[in-house]
């Protein structure tokens, strides 16, 4: 579904207001103020997801001079919190997020723990146990490594869908979420224990917060319950609701959107910087040997060229993967796996070739690229776009994983080679997968490129030098 001029401009009025040298809960009550318009419902996502993908690039617009800080509490809340309620939410649930949105509710995600670190979803280990006496889950985090970290707008939302293993009657059911309230008029709610992250380089008018449980009791009605719940009686019973579908497999649903997401803010964010600095050098006189301007310094003409052609080639790509996904969460289906792929892709290429193009820029623009409003001080945007919602390494692990499974032949002569290579070498132990790193890593790029040139034919890309051999 397009999005109306009319909505368009209402919302660059909306988000031209947003300031980012305020205070954390400053920055929070702008938000607050940003979802009471009713511009952006919590459940655009699903209902009417190119509203939801135009607002998110269109704030990033803003990021060269904002910095990460709002753009990451709006994707969180949006995205992450507001998402998993709409992904795993029964009906009920997902009704509440109309009443969050009215009383101006912020909520956070409490996924990542501070040993599993970008391996969270996979390992979790903070604590849900079902007490069938009260009827209530009890959530602990049994060791520090457990607490959540990192959790953003952690020191002033309301409310967080918490990502916790669910226990049973003493059965361990896997990865559940939980939409529980972390404040009331209170204060924080009794158990829980929060603290500050610190201070970071970039984006400190958002709160990160590390998070601990020490027994907090929650109701029945928090889990999130559309593919899971608990029967009471007996110590209790879970009751899978669709057979196949794990629970966190639906979370993860939400990493697909975020990808997307994520994957525009680094374009659009390495758009503006290019066109913030093109204004700069158009005017700066340059002796090149005569009289001349610096954008005609031959290394950074070329590289306005270059970086022009590759974020069209990008743009192409990640615009076609988001075309994909939106039509599966309209009609509520999980991407097919070729286009879980392609998203992974799209989310490395663009994190990584933003980082690549914005620091070959500043290399090359002088003492401009030191100087404060620039947005060359706010580049570290980019560096929360490679770990946010799938950190690139750990994507490019997956990627090779999951193509070293494949014994048909597939893809381009060299990632055959290296494909058989990895298979031959796994014969000897699991070992051999980290001993050959590189390889695993030049396997993933072959899949990159296989999937640019199989959504845009007859596109290729260059390897970023972030993902380059050490
Ligand atoms: C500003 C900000 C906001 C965030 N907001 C949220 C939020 O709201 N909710 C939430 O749940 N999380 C959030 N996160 C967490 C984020 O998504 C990452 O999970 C987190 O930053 C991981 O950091 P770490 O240093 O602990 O990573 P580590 O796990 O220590 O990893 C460090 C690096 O090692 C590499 N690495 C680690 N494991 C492997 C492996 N198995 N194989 C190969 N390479 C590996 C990766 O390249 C990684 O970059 C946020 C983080 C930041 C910085």
């Amino acid at each position: 579904m397009a999005v109306s001029e009319e909505w368009r401009q209402q919302w660059i009025e909306a988000v031209s207001k947003i300031r980012s040298n305020v205070s954390y809960e400053e920055s929070a009550q702008q938000l607050r103020s940003l979802q009471q318009t009713g511009l952006l419902k919590l459940t655009d996502l699903k209902y009417n997801p190119g509203k939801f993908f135009e607002a998110h690039r269109l704030l990033a617009r803003h990021a060269p001079n904002l910095g990460p800080g709002f753009w990451i509490r709006f994707t969180v809340h949006y995205n992450l919190f507001a998402g998993s309620v709409l992904a795993v939410g029964n009906e009920q649930q997902v009704k509440q997020l109309e009443e969050i949105q009215q009383k101006g509710f912020l909520g956070c995600f409490g996924l990542t723990e501070k040993l599993a670190g970008v391996n969270s979803g996979g390992v979790v280990n903070t604590i849900a146990e079902w007490d069938d006496q009260t009827q209530e889950f009890v959530i602990t985090s049994p060791e520090v490594g457990a607490q959540k970290n990192w959790i953003s707008q952690g020191l002033v939302g309301e409310l967080a869908v918490v990502v916790a293993d669910l226990r049973v009657a003493g059965k361990r059911c896997g990865a559940h979420a939980f939409l529980m309230e972390l404040r009331d008029a209170k204060g924080p709610v009794p158990n829980v224990e929060f603290g500050d992250m610190g201070r970071k380089t970039v984006g400190n008018d958002l709160d990160n917060a590390w998070i601990a449980f020490h027994g907090a009791r929650v109701p029945r009605h928090t889990l999130l319950s559309r593919y899971g719940d608990v029967q009471p009686g007996n110590g209790g019973t879970y009751v899978s609701k669709v057979k196949g579908l794990t629970n966190m497999a639906m979370i993860g649903q939400r990493l697909f959107s975020g990808r997307v997401a994520v994957a525009w803010a680094a374009l659009t964010f390495t758009r503006k910087l290019f066109e913030m600095t093109r204004a700069y050098s158009d005017h700066k006189k340059c002796w090149i040997p005569k009289n001349s301007t610096l954008t005609e310094v031959p290394q950074l003409q070329h590289l306005y060229l270059r970086a022009d052609e590759t974020l069209k080639k990008l743009e192409n790509f990640v615009g076609s993967c988001e075309k994909q996904l939106s039509d599966c969460l309209q009609k509520d289906e999980i991407p097919p796996m070729a286009l879980q792929e392609a998203i992974a892709s799209a989310k490395i290429l663009a994190s990584e070739t933003s980082i690549d193009l914005c620091f070959r820029l500043k290399q090359d623009v002088g003492s401009h690229a030191l100087m404060g409003d620039t947005g060359f001080e706010q580049m570290d945007f980019l560096q929360a776009c490679k770990f946010a919602e799938g950190d690139s390494r750990i994507l490019m692990q997956k990627l090779a994983r999951d193509r070293v499974r494949i014994s048909s032949p597939l893809g381009s002569s060299e990632e055959q080679q290296l494909a058989k290579e990895l298979q031959d070498a796994m014969k000897g132990g699991a070992k051999a997968w980290d001993a050959n790193f590189e390889k695993v890593y030049d396997l993933a790029w072959q899949v990159v490129q296989r999937n640019v040139a199989t959504v845009c034919p007859g596109t290729s890309l260059r390897l970023p030098c972030g993902l380059s051999k050490l």
